[in-house]
């Protein structure tokens, strides 16, 4: 039987730190292997599908580098006339989409000759090296190194009308698509009473008509000023002791609102007419994968050792993105990490050699 051969890096995840991570190791011709997800039905109603994230958000105009709208005025000053022409010719579009920059990533990743695999690690045996690392397809691969960039789930409550209606006006992310035409000058529904929730509620304000947050409780867990600086915010309505009982809309139109029951008294029932639906109820790192062999911190997220470096628990598994990023949370600043993992394990390979 022919040995099994030993990969230098393998990548679990495929959003920007995954991407990145590859750009880099691949680049460093350590030849890395993604394990992007598996498409299933499961990582479907997890929001786990391959491409992370972005995939599930439209516009991104906060990534540097794909500015929106119209850039004609500034080609024309900025370049000379052959190629102001040129680039007015290939920038005629507005900014990207996330999966579009997912797609460009991932294609980035594979020109420099990244292997791509659709599968899920679903176990893993981090206790010597080379480790081993199991596919929801059964295979088995093993690696001298593992960056794990395999992100974040949003928490949805589970409700099938929440389901129903994603990227119909249902969101877990204001800054994503909070200024998407369907929710201008409209009333909007955040659930949660955590910092995301005053954050994504004073965000929506500058675009929604009325901002309602949802909570379920009669106080928050957000920090005071943050929930002080949504409560005196004249556009925001606290809807207190309240928990969502189905979010209202149709085919058509998406969401149209939300019926929300008194979390105390379970026969009082309200409908809120509400052209989008947040979901803030925090995220989940997706960890499962890794039963307990690395660190985490308390909230569920992979500690980073290092400070400033993306070294993990285990020498030579490296972390990026979401999965270990608990504060920015941001395509930009997973991508950055990405790279930075990538440095760390090539660095470190090096070492070992
Ligand atoms: P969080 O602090 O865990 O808050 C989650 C909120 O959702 C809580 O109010 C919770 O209600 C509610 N919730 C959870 N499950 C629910 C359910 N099934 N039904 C109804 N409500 C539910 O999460 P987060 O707001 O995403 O914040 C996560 C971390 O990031 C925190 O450490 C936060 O400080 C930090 N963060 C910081 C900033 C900032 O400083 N700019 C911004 C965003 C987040 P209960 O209160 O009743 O449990």
């Amino acid at each position: 039987m022919a040995e099994q051969q030993i990969e230098n890096v393998v990548i679990v995840g495929s959003g920007p730190a995954a991407w990145s991570a590859a750009i880099y190791t691949a680049r460093a011709e350590l030849k890395p292997l993604v394990f992007e997800g598996a498409i299933t039905e499961d990582n479907r109603q997890r929001g786990t599908l391959p491409l992370g994230q972005l995939a599930l958000t439209t516009e991104v105009e906060n990534f540097a580098g794909f500015p929106a709208g119209d850039l004609s005025g500034y080609f024309d000053t900025a370049f000379d006339e052959r190629k102001a022409k040129e680039l007015n010719s290939t920038h005629h579009k507005k900014g990207v989409s996330g999966p579009e920059l997912m797609e460009l990533m991932r294609q980035q990743a594979k020109n420099f000759g990244t292997r791509i695999v659709t599968d899920d690690i679903v176990s893993c045996d981090l206790s010597q090296r080379p480790f081993t690392l199991k596919t929801l397809g059964g295979k088995e691969v093993q690696a001298q190194a593992v960056i794990v960039a395999t992100g974040a789930r949003a928490n949805y409550l589970g409700l099938p009308s929440e389901d129903k209606f994603k990227n119909m006006g249902v969101s877990a992310c204001a800054v994503c698509d909070g200024a998407l035409p369907r929710f201008r000058n409209k009333p909007l529904v955040v659930v949660g009473g955590g910092d995301s929730a005053m954050e994504e509620a004073t965000f929506l304000t500058k675009f929604a008509s009325t901002v309602y947050i949802v909570h379920r409780r009669d106080e928050f867990r957000a920090s005071r000023i943050m929930a002080e600086r949504a409560l005196k915010n004249e556009k925001i309505e606290v809807k207190w002791n309240s928990v969502i009982d189905e979010v209202l809309g149709d085919d058509k139109n998406g969401v149209t609102g939300v019926r929300i029951r008194n979390s105390s008294d379970d026969s009082q029932t309200e409908e809120l007419e509400a052209a989008g639906y947040f979901a803030a109820i925090g995220h989940t790192p997706n960890v499962d994968f890794l039963d307990g062999q690395v660190e985490l911190k308390q909230n569920g997220y992979i500690q980073w050792t290092t400070p400033f470096r993306t070294n993990t628990s285990v020498e030579g598994v490296f972390a990026a993105g979401d999965v270990a990023d608990d504060y920015y949370k941001q395509a930009i600043t997973a991508a950055g990490s990405g790279c930075q993992a990538a440095l760390d394990a090539e660095r470190w390979l090096a070492e070992q050699e």
